[in-house]
């Protein structure tokens, strides 16, 4: 899809090579590929892909950071970002993968009551991994480290049938490509084992989803990661700046980075359990919000009080920076030496959120410069000026620093008073791609130009009504041809088997009967009802010309309808004769290794 950027009739694309990713070779049995990791773009020049736009904010960052390191190091002279991603993932069964049409076409369980044993116990979780699923994970293991991915660690995740993997961290152009190879890379291995990889964000409803959380940090040529405190006080106020600034900036962006994660998977996902809500804030930990504090309410005149609290740093015990293990509710944490964006979709390609997270980190430091250069002139000492805008933006930033719980409703509340936005869905959660602030904000750096950001958006929403459109659709036909006809055949044995009692005199023994039948007759007639909606739902938004429109339709008049002819359809799963049920169950997908 290009946006518009390009027409059909002369649809050819460009293709500049990306020396800065290793290229590889791709084996499948004796066919070798030579693979070039390569930037896609129009006839003028513009991005058709994330890859330009990542690498566009690579440079912006840098072109922004190497002054502000220089304040502290004049020997800097390169800063990159670092990515460490971790995939989550769900595996099951080929054979039972192939017998559902919804997780063949569309990704997810369209339908499907939950099993009565779930993730209660957390077996799974604080499990062995099943030895099937564990020679998946060495085959797939030996298949990355020939293509040069630095895969590193495997474990279950918390929902049965769940997993991750985590690499070594890499400068993010190379991390993002060499996730995206992994991703297909599963796939293939999976296949080998007769097993299939699902990296939807919700493929089964009622269990955990999956998340990608990306670590991002920034690394100098000196060595040096730059949201590492160290022990001296110097290396502290150079920790203190990047850190700072990292969290001014999702204060001042928050909607564009939210904007960067919203896609039609990741709203099953977003504020549901276990997942980041919806709502941008940031976690900090206990020793540095109270450092902070400090910092903040530190007298203007009294800078020793603050350099003191900046020595305190140096004497905070590193389990002390890294208190992760306390709040797993927060969709961006700092965890000790980088900040972990954990809202990001485990489907997603992780450019997106990364080329947020460089460029909004590169118009702050920018800013950041400007501010303490202003001081400078006015003849203040070099450290007292970095001081005093910190602590300038330390009070600005407060609002977005949260340490509870993110998934409490009193939260979504406070969050509210605060003005932190709370988009839950992808239409609402993209508007601020059409504003002004977006404009700026990805033009000033240089990242995206207006058509290209404009172009971007289309091919969001595209996506999204695409992706509803065939869930929709799927929805409708596994309705009307299997699970209707299914419930149908066994109304019929039910009516059969309640007139058969009744004609030898013993109508009372059908009471059971004639119960099932009555919730099978209202579910059905729930599900009539809601499939005539979701068909009324589609019209309107196939017949809707804009599509930011189309986009909303799909998600406020097709989605709820969906929902609806779940409810019925589940919950006559758990009724129905299961000879008759067309569909493998949870039980089955989630527990048969
Ligand atoms: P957790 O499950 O607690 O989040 P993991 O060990 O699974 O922790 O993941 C930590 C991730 O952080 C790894 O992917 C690792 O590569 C990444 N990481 C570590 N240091 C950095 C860094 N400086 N920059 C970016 N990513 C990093
Ligand atoms: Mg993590």
């Amino acid at each position: 899809p290009s946006g518009g950027m390009r027409s059909t009739f002369e649809a050819r694309g460009y293709t500049v090579w990306d020396p800065s990713s290793p290229a590889f070779i791709m084996r499948v049995g004796d066919g070798k590929t030579l693979c070039i990791p390569t930037i896609f773009v129009t006839y003028d020049g513009r991005a058709q892909d994330f890859k330009l736009p990542l690498l566009r904010s690579q440079t912006f960052l840098e072109s922004a950071a190497v002054p502000v390191c220089q304040m502290f190091d004049p020997k800097v002279t390169k800063v990159t970002a670092t990515l460490g991603w971790e995939q989550e993932y769900f595996v099951i069964d080929e054979a039972l993968f192939n017998a559902r049409p919804d997780l063949v076409l569309s990704g997810r369980t369209l339908l499907g009551r939950a099993a009565t044993k779930n993730q209660q116990l957390e077996d799974h979780y604080f499990g062995s991994i099943p030895e099937r699923v564990y020679l998946f994970m060495r085959d797939l293991e030996t298949e990355s480290h020939k293509l040069g991915i630095p895969v590193r660690t495997r474990h279950n995740e918390v929902a049965p049938g769940q997993y991750e993997v985590a690499p070594i961290f890499e400068e993010v152009n190379v991390a993002v490509d060499h996730n995206q190879l992994l991703m297909d890379v599963m796939e293939r291995v999976a296949r080998r084992h007769k097993l299939r990889v699902l990296f939807h964000e919700k493929p089964f409803a009622g269990i955990n989803g999956s998340g990608k959380h990306n670590n991002w940090s920034l690394g100098a040529n000196t060595g040096v990661n730059l949201l590492s405190p160290g022990n001296t006080p110097s290396r502290n106020l150079r920790f203190l700046t990047f850190f700072v600034n990292t969290i001014m900036s999702v204060y001042k962006h928050a909607d564009i980075l939210r904007a960067s994660i919203a896609h039609a998977g990741n709203d099953h996902r977003l504020g549901a359990n276990e997942a980041p809500p919806a709502i941008i804030s940031v976690f900090i930990g206990e020793a540095l919000t109270k450092l902070l504090g400090q910092i903040a309410n530190g007298k203007k005149t009294d800078d020793a009080a603050v350099q003191r609290a900046i020595d305190l740093i140096s004497k905070l015990p590193n389990l002390e920076l890294d208190n992760t293990d306390r709040n797993r509710t927060s969709p961006f944490a700092f965890t000790g030496n980088k900040f972990e964006i954990r809202a990001v979709g485990s489907s997603q390609n992780c450019a997106g959120p990364m080329t947020v997270m460089n460029t909004m980190m590169g118009l702050q430091l920018t800013e950041f410069k400007n501010d303490v250069d202003k001081l400078l002139a006015k003849g203040a000492e070099k450290e007292e000026a970095i001081l005093m805008v910190l602590k300038s933006y330390i009070r600005k930033l407060k609002p977005i620093l949260f340490e509870g719980n993110n998934y409490s409703e009193e939260w979504r509340e406070e969050a509210a008073q605060r003005g932190l936005a709370n988009h839950t869905n992808t239409p609402e959660a993209l508007e601020i791609l059409r504003s002004k602030q977006a404009e700026d904000f990805f033009g000033k750096s240089g990242v995206l130009n207006k058509s290209e950001l404009e172009a971007f958006l289309l091919v969001q929403l595209h996506a999204y009504c695409t992706k509803m459109d065939i869930e929709a659709q799927t929805l409708n036909e596994l309705v009307n041809s299997s699970i209707m006809p299914a419930i149908i055949r066994y109304q019929t044995d039910l009516a059969h088997n309640i007139a058969a009692l009744q004609a030898i005199g013993m109508g009372d023994a059908g009471a059971y009967q004639k119960a099932k039948l009555q919730r099978i007759v209202t579910n059905a007639a729930a599900i009539k009802d809601g499939l005539e909606k979701l068909l009324e739902g589609l019209e309107k938004a196939h017949a809707e010309s804009d599509l930011h429109q189309e986009a909303y339709l799909f998600c406020n008049a097709v989605k709820p309808e969906m929902e609806h002819i779940r409810e019925a359809v589940d919950s006559l799963e758990g009724i129905v004769d299961d000879e008759y049920w067309p569909l493998v169950k949870y039980r089955e997908m989630l527990f048969i290794r």
